[in-house]
């Protein structure tokens, strides 16, 4: 068979096995696994010593988000070249319902303005419920029928906050179609009350962001959509868990068999408290909700990801520049942007973290980064290594050893909170849907190529 393009030589990384393999390419699809591929290719990429592993699927995503009269600072296009240059191959964006607009038109809108701006790699969408009516609950059959089977809610930010009413229908309808609500996991009320007594005391810095958002605050609403789950016999996935304390609810919940699941994300695994307090008003860099916490969290969240009471990384990439957006919160921590970037940069730091450290194994990596999101959010021809799966691939260079810094990335934005860290290891090549779109830290690849992919949940 003539091929398109040959990957010769490399540790082929599954979740379950590494195994030294060729894997051939025929139009987007790999089409040959085996122990070595002579047939004729137009390419051929050598990747002796190199790690062979899935395309990363990030899951939690803000591109083009609108805030405060603005919109976080990567749109489409910039930040699918960013993503793709840091191994991403899928991105799934939240797309919050705007007044007045169904859930479809939101969807719709949102697909616009992606292949609008331009759009490098795969995307789907996550809409955000913030409408309330029966008329909203009763748009998510055709949704779920038509690709889209998860819904984001709040359980803060005022006029977004779910009220206890409607997440309940949303987990009957979800249930019954084959959907999943995600949540973002913070009780409102602990969160304002702090707002209000830090607003009288004037202890208004960044640091303060974090006080006003105590774990416990997580730990209460997760339980509340614990029992709610529960009760509904439904399903769940909480977005961006932070703390040792949420996790032990979730630990406790799944052990009882609540179907209850969670992503965590790199800020939570490596950076703290601390980063808050750093001079000249840097600890703006690190305001987002909920926020990083502290060491022994860190520590916690590592091991739920080993043992896979954490079922994936994700970013929450929603990136404001530090010289300019973040800077409307500098006497008031409120006014500040919430989000940070970590579109391009989250392969690298779980695998010079966690797999160069010894504290997951590639196997892990591959699991938590690209295999998981691939099944809980329905993605069937993404997320592993095999015959018949889109060629969406990442050749990794295990030992490439440089250190993080903005001017390195790709990202639109003036920082990244991991400047200087050492870094272990680098994407060499990033391969979307068969074709090279990133090479040696370049974007190569077109902004049309990106395709909206339907989803299904055969869980
Ligand atoms: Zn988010």
């Amino acid at each position: 068979m003539r091929l398109d393009l040959v990957v010769k030589n490399g540790k082929v990384v599954t979740e379950s096995d590494t195994f030294t393999a060729d894997i051939g390419i025929k139009g987007k699809k790999i089409v040959k696994i085996a122990q070595e591929i002579d047939d004729d290719a137009e390419e051929t990429i050598d990747a002796k010593g190199k790690y062979v592993m899935p395309g990363v699927i990030d899951a939690h995503t803000h591109l083009h988000m609108p805030f405060m009269g603005s919109h976080s600072v990567d749109n489409y296009k910039t930040g699918t070249i960013a993503a793709a240059c840091g191994g991403v191959t899928s991105v799934i964006d939240y797309d919050v319902q705007q007044e007045g607009e169904t859930l479809h038109e939101a969807v719709e809108r949102k697909k616009k303005t992606a292949f609008d701006q331009g759009v490098a790699i795969d995307f789907s969408l996550h809409p955000g419920v913030t409408q309330w009516g029966q008329e909203t609950i009763d748009e998510i059959p055709d949704l779920i029928k038509n690709g889209v089977p998860s819904f984001k809610v709040f359980t803060v930010y005022g006029a977004w906050q779910v009220k206890n009413e409607t997440l309940l229908k949303l987990l009957d309808v979800t249930k019954r179609y084959g959907g999943l609500v995600n949540v973002h996991a913070e009780n409102d009320d602990i969160i304002q009350m702090l707002n209000k007594k830090f607003e009288e005391e004037g202890t208004l810095d960044p640091l303060h962001h974090a006080l006003s958002h105590p774990p416990e605050a997580e730990k209460e609403a997760v339980e509340r959509l614990i029992n709610l789950t529960n009760y509904m016999d439904s399903r769940l996935y909480i977005v961006h868990l932070s703390s040792k304390m949420g996790l032990e609810a979730i630990k406790h919940a799944q052990t009882q068999g609540t179907n209850i699941m969670c992503e965590t994300c790199p800020q939570y695994l490596f950076l703290s408290t601390d980063n808050f307090k750093e001079p000249n008003f840097e600890g703006a860099k690190y305001v987002m909700s909920p926020p990083p916490r502290e060491k022994e969290d860190q520590e916690a969240l590592w091991t739920g990801l080993k043992f896979g009471f954490v079922k994936t990384i994700a970013t929450d990439h929603c990136p404001f520049n530090f010289n300019k957006e973040k800077q409307n919160g500098k006497d008031d921590y409120k006014k500040i942007p919430n989000g940070a970037p970590g579109i391009e940069t989250s392969l690298m730091l779980m695998y010079s973290e966690g797999v160069a450290k010894g504290r997951i194994t590639i196997n892990d990596l591959v699991r938590i980064m690209c295999t998981n999101p691939a099944k809980i959010f329905g993605m069937q021809d993404k997320g592993s290594i095999a015959i018949g799966k889109d060629a969406d691939i990442v050749v990794y260079d295990p030992d490439a050893k440089w250190t993080m810094s903005i001017d390195k990335l790709h990202m639109n934005v003036d920082y990244t909170p991991y400047e200087g860290m050492p870094i272990t290891g680098k994407p060499e090549v990033t391969i979307s849907k068969g074709r090279v779109v990133a090479r040696d830290g370049e974007f190569v690849g077109d902004t049309k190529w990106g395709e909206f992919v339907k989803r299904h949940l055969d869980y």
